[in-house]
């Protein structure tokens, strides 16, 4: 068991040194780290599941990102937690949607 303990040590890397960071440093990066939260796209995919619900195309892990979310009022700032506002489209059923004269949300989210 000796001796192969030694360069397994890898996962400790977040470990940085003490003297280094200053409270602030640490608050800034966890801001950071809650950027990488799921957002209401994660939200609606998993309230929704991987289907468009238009052209009833389904998706999965490896091909997700060809589903986005549309807002069904438009409104990119309403975004209730039980999905009501949300609608997963595929992006092609999504730009027919916008299409029609709405501006298109897709590339923001
Ligand atoms: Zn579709
Ligand atoms: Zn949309």
């Amino acid at each position: 068991m000796s001796g192969s303990y030694k360069g397994r040590h890898k996962l400790q890397r977040l470990q940085k040194p003490q003297s280094t960071r200053s409270a602030d440093e640490v608050v800034k990066e966890l801001k950071q780290k809650q950027a990488h939260l799921p957002t209401y796209r994660e939200q609606s995919l998993k309230i929704h599941g991987l289907i468009c619900a238009k052209c009833a195309r389904e998706f999965d892990l490896t091909n997700k990102h060809l589903l986005t979310v549309h807002h069904k009022d438009g409104n990119h700032h309403n975004n209730p937690s039980d999905g009501s506002n949300w609608e997963n489209l595929c992006i092609y059923c999504h730009d027919d949607e916008h299409s029609r004269g709405l501006l298109g949300d897709y590339l923001t989210s």
